[in-house]
């Protein structure tokens, strides 16, 4: 399947955060094994053993008991291909749950059983994944996890790879090599980290910042929190919300850049980060309209008794 999964493993060293470096274990734990994190670098050129495929006597084992975090263009693939709104695909298929190291809400694929141990939704005994061409991004990179750092000062984020070797999976035992960069191309990652990064920005800022209490010193207040919620799961409703609200008597947004929101998810997606960017860290990412600067600037002067 060149299938699952994500985070939180048990026993996995959970990255300690700080001002001076930022860093997202974005993906790739399962939960069964006890400490299947192989704490080796990997770049594009490194290559690896793993090749899954229906010959394997672990077939279908790692879509049982999974523990997938939806990114929001995952959620917008999914839900396209299932000819569902998101709302939809949110109330039939995913659980609400709390991104570990941000505090942030978050949802995850729904699986089944009472205790969450059963199979994927998405998954077929005989044929593996029914969304396969749709799936999310933690089950293109396993057995593989990404780490992004930012060490403080630098320009860029750094990722790298590593592996995950879980017990249960014999793909391990196969004998076909192949480079990360392959792996990489051959799952189609590269589209998902494009359009998700903004996401995955605001995440790990939020994470960095929470060791100091959340940003300036305030955790995200609740109606932050379901602003994050928002972008992040339905794009549906953040278009209402901007075109229907008072957002664009806020903000300036320029008009090419509007319309090219009104029709497109991904271009939506990428204004909501932004958004949030401007809204949780004070970013430039968005232009308020003059008048509302001002107001804001004199309200900000007054509570701060100045004159
Ligand atoms: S989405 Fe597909 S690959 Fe991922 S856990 Fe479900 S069935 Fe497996
Ligand atoms: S456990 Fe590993 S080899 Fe087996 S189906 Fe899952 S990813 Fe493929």
């Amino acid at each position: 399947m060149g299938t699952p999964e994500d985070e939180d493993g048990e026993g996995v060293q959970r990255p300690a955060y700080g001002r001076d470096v930022e860093m997202n274990l974005f993906d790739a734990v399962r939960a069964q094994s006890s400490n299947p994190v192989q704490p080796v670098k990997l770049g594009a050129n490194d290559s690896f053993c793993f090749h899954c495929h229906k010959g394997v006597s672990c077939w279908n084992v790692c879509c049982h008991g999974a523990d997938i975090t939806l990114p929001p263009y995952d959620i917008l693939r999914l839900a396209r291909y299932l000819h569902l709104t998101p709302a939809e695909f949110l109330e039939g298929y995913t659980v609400p749950a709390e991104h570990a190291e941000s505090g942030m809400p978050v949802v995850k694929i729904k699986m089944s059983g009472g205790d969450g141990k059963g199979a994927c939704p998405f998954m077929d005994e005989a044929e593996g994944c029914r969304v396969y061409d749709f799936r999310p991004s933690a089950c293109r990179y396993y057995p593989l996890g990404l780490i992004s750092v930012k060490m403080k000062d630098a320009e860029a984020k750094e990722d790298f790879h590593f592996i995950v070797r879980e017990d249960h999976c014999r793909g391990h035992a196969e004998a076909k090599t192949q480079s990360v960069a392959e792996f990489r191309k051959e799952q189609g990652v590269e589209r998902y980290e494009q359009i998700n990064r903004g996401w995955i920005d605001v995440l790990m800022k939020l994470a960095s910042w929470r060791s100091l209490g959340g940003v300036m010193g305030k955790e995200p207040s609740a109606q932050v929190r379901q602003m994050f919620f928002m972008v992040s799961t339905d794009v549906e409703r953040f278009r209402r919300f901007v075109f229907d609200s008072r957002f664009l008597q806020i903000y300036a947004i320029p008009e090419e850049a509007l319309e090219l929101a009104a029709k497109n998810d991904e271009a939506l997606l990428q204004l909501g980060f932004d958004w949030l960017k401007n809204v949780l860290f004070n970013e430039p990412t968005l232009e308020m309209h003059e008048k509302v600067l001002q107001d804001a600037i004199a309200r900000a002067r007054t509570e701060a008794g100045g004159v």
